[in-house]
């Protein structure tokens, strides 16, 4: 505050710069949204290789904004996570995805993905309820503990907090655990010992790189020994051409996910591979 020449104090607000304002807007729409109803789950298919086969599939979210159209997460998460919406939003997308997780083992039998793989962030995992939300969605579905998977970052996992312990008690219930964008955060490979993890997922930034002789390439073929030594399960992200998926293929690589194989779909779509599969 400083004296003005009146004699009354004026106070010095930093202005806003106009992402601070878009960002308000933001989180003022998403709360909006969420009242109304305007978030919808796609999925997309997570295959083996090199049979490509649905083995389970990612559940994405995606907002659908009466005046704006289409939101990409990329934009609303971050907003999500600091303005602390991304707990009831993420609560809504992992009963979603239980539900219809569900409904597809109820129709498809084996043909259905046998795994749903939900992004769970930060601020979710540091939330005290976060592990009875969880086995309450698992139990209002009836979806099997061992259906759903939980994407985490390093960064997640990385701060401390409560996040390693929520991991333990979710895998004592039968979850699994994911490490999503694996190599891109500034954590070390000595989270896996610290860190309960079931399955490994290599970013897409790496997987890009797999056919050229170079440092990705290494580090893709790397981090696969890493995994299959530590006997986790391996997911390629981000898989966009044939080569790619031989090659990963060839470095022991398990399942692959990417437009290659099948871009996010809406529940009733996916319904449609499955039933393409089950056809002789
Ligand atoms: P992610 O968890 O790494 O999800 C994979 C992203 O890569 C998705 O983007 C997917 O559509 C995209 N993708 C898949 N295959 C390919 C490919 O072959 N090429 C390219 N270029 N992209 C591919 P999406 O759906 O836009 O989501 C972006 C990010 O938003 C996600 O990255 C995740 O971090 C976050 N997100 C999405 N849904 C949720 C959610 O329900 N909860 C939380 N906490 N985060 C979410
Ligand atoms: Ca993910
Ligand atoms: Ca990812
Ligand atoms: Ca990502």
């Amino acid at each position: 505050a400083a004296k003005t020449g009146a004699g009354g104090w004026a106070r010095f607000v930093p202005a806003m710069d106009a992402s601070a304002v878009e960002a308000a807007r933001l989180a003022a729409g998403l709360r909006d949204g969420l009242g109304r109803g305007d978030f919808r789950v796609v999925y997309q298919p997570i295959v083996t290789l090199p049979e490509q086969r649905i083995a389970g599939v990612e559940a994405l979210v995606r907002w659908h904004d009466p005046e704006r159209g289409l939101i990409p997460p990329d934009r609303f998460i971050p907003v999500a996570e600091r303005s602390g919406l991304i707990v009831p939003l993420g609560r809504w997308v992992l009963r979603e995805a239980c539900g219809q997780a569900a409904a597809w083992s109820a129709v498809y039998g084996g043909a259905a993905p046998s795994r749903v793989c939900v992004n769970v962030s930060p601020r979710q995992l540091d939330e005290p309820d976060f592990v009875d939300d969880v086995a309450a969605a698992l139990a209002d579905s009836g979806l099997p503990a061992e259906y759903l998977v939980v994407e985490v970052t390093e960064t997640a996992v990385f701060g401390g907090g409560r996040a390693v312990e929520a991991l333990h008690a979710l895998r004592a219930l039968g979850v699994r655990v994911a490490l999503d964008d694996f190599g891109t955060g500034h954590s070390s490979l000595g989270l896996l010992l610290t860190c309960p993890v079931d399955i490994l997922k290599v970013d897409k930034s790496f997987v890009d790189g797999v056919t050229e002789p170079g440092d990705r390439a290494v580090i893709v073929e790397f981090l696969c020994q890493v995994a299959r030594g530590l006997e986790l399960d391996t997911v390629a992200e981000g898989v966009e051409d044939a080569a790619q998926a031989a090659r990963l293929h060839e470095l022991g690589y398990r399942k692959g996910q990417g437009y290659l194989f099948a871009r996010p779909l809406p529940a009733a779509e996916l319904a449609d591979l499955l039933l393409a599969a089950l056809a002789p």
